[in-house]
């Protein structure tokens, strides 16, 4: 039903500056779903981050470009010689296209129009931004590709293969540009987080003058010592999850954490054959929220499973009312092609599927409501998103980009994007939250 990720092959010379925007447009086209390659050779695109500060560095520059157009033929180029596209022009006039430095944002744009990121709600790890960019103070910093697990709804294995961690020093390394690069915010992704390092088998790595495990507490640790906001998306509730609890309890990474459970039925979950389906959860939300009181978590569910009985559904909408999750998504299930559930039968029907969306929703939306309400009075440290001329929107610890609510700030004193600032919470509604700049 996909196409494989589109293959992207990358070229950077230059000063450290523009080694900071390579890193930023990788970072970018990694958590798009693209891939890295080494060889020019069977990439989708070559992008050739130039340097004109010498002639020299201008000769290099162009050899590098000739090189890529021989080897494939598809070739963006961007950084400081693109401030001169009629010197590379001149010589290659089949260039895709040409931006200058620092514009990082034309050329994940001039990749999408080469090669076009198959997104798809379902596999895609960051929300659709279409040709919209992230802004310069987030950053979504994938960890690993792959998925070991075998959830029977999903053929994200058999497209991407198992799990393949990055070594913990070459994310760290990663991270630290974005927040060079001036990041704010860094959103870690993953299929699932919570595996990270197990096919490397935790393997330390090189960072700074010291070795750093490749495994999910040692990578929150440190990333939660770049000065910067850390949030966790796609954790499975492992017990060795209970070990990062403490860092978000010290404000070394954001209270934050995005499981999705997709359901709270033993039964379902079997079925799903889910990772930790096993895992008493509510116990272990209990647990953590004694450890990290303000600790915020985000899910998303299925209803309308194969199999799923009125059972399942009141079980489930018990559990949503006690384990009071901040924010949560529902789907009505589909069946993907290729996927192992289809065998399953046993269809919910369609009008079934809807009922129990709509009582999920309603029952969600009271917890909700509650502790939404809960957050007024309150002063919370706000991410700045857009600013506006009386207005700005941003973002509390507990709203990731995109899936979750919107603070709307009042200020007397301009924001700008990327500004963290305290808000007086004053109103709240069902998502989002109004106050003002303290
Ligand atoms: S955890 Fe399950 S749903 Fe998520 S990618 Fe892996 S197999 Fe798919």
């Amino acid at each position: 039903m996909n196409a494989p990720a589109p293959k992207v092959s990358f070229v950077s010379l230059g000063c450290p500056k523009a080694l900071v925007d390579s890193e930023r447009i990788i970072t970018q086209l990694r958590a798009q779903g693209y891939e890295l390659t080494k060889k020019h050779d069977g990439a989708d695109v070559v992008i050739v981050n130039t340097c004109g500060f010498l002639d020299s560095a201008k000769a290099e520059s162009l050899d590098a470009i000739g090189q890529a157009m021989a080897e494939n033929g598809r070739v963006i180029v961007t950084g400081c010689m693109g401030a001169e596209p009629e010197q590379i022009r001149d010589r290659f006039p089949n260039i895709l296209a040409i931006t200058g430095p620092q514009a990082y944002e034309s050329v994940v744009s001039a990749v999408h129009e080469a090669a076009p990121p198959s997104h798809d709600p379902f596999l895609d790890l960051v929300p659709d931004h279409g040709v919209k960019l992230t802004p310069r103070h987030y950053a979504y910093l994938k960890i690993s590709e792959g998925c070991s697990n075998r959830c029977s709804f999903c053929i994200i294995p058999k497209l991407r293969g198992d799990l393949v961690s990055r070594p913990a020093g070459e994310v760290l390394r990663e991270a630290e540009k974005l927040v060079k690069a001036g990041v704010k915010e860094i959103l870690v992704i993953s299929q699932d987080t919570s595996a990270y390092g197990v096919d490397l088998k935790y393997q330390p790595s090189l960072w700074q003058d010291r070795e750093v495990r490749t495994r999910f507490f040692d990578l929150a640790r440190e990333l939660g010592n770049m000065g910067v906001w850390v949030r966790m998306h796609y954790v499975y509730p492992y017990p060795h999850v209970d070990e990062v609890i403490p860092l978000m309890a010290e404000g070394k990474i954001l209270p934050y954490l995005d499981i999705p459970f997709q359901h709270a039925s033993p039964n379902v979950l079997k079925a799903m054959r889910r990772p930790a389906h096993q895992e008493k959860t509510l116990e272990r939300v209990r647990r953590w929220r004694e450890m990290c009181p303000d600790l915020a978590i985000r899910s998303t569910f299925i209803v309308g499973f194969p199999g799923e009985t009125e059972d399942d559904v009141d079980f489930l909408l018990d559990w949503l009312k006690e384990a009071k999750l901040d924010r949560v998504g529902c789907f009505r299930y589909e069946p993907v092609k290729g996927a192992p559930a289809n065998e399953i039968g046993n269809p919910v029907p369609p009008e079934a599927k809807d009922e129990r969306w709509h009582r999920f929703m309603k029952t969600q939306r009271e917890v909700s409501a509650k502790l939404q309400k809960a957050k007024v009075g309150k002063r919370l440290p706000v991410i700045i998103d857009e600013a506006g001329p009386s207005v700005a929107k941003g973002r509390s610890k507990y709203d990731a980009p995109e899936i979750d609510g919107t603070v709307y700030v009042a200020s007397r004193r301009p924001l700008r994007a990327g500004d963290i600032v305290t808000v007086k919470i004053e109103r709240a509604d069902e998502y989002d939250l109004h106050g003002m700049a303290v």
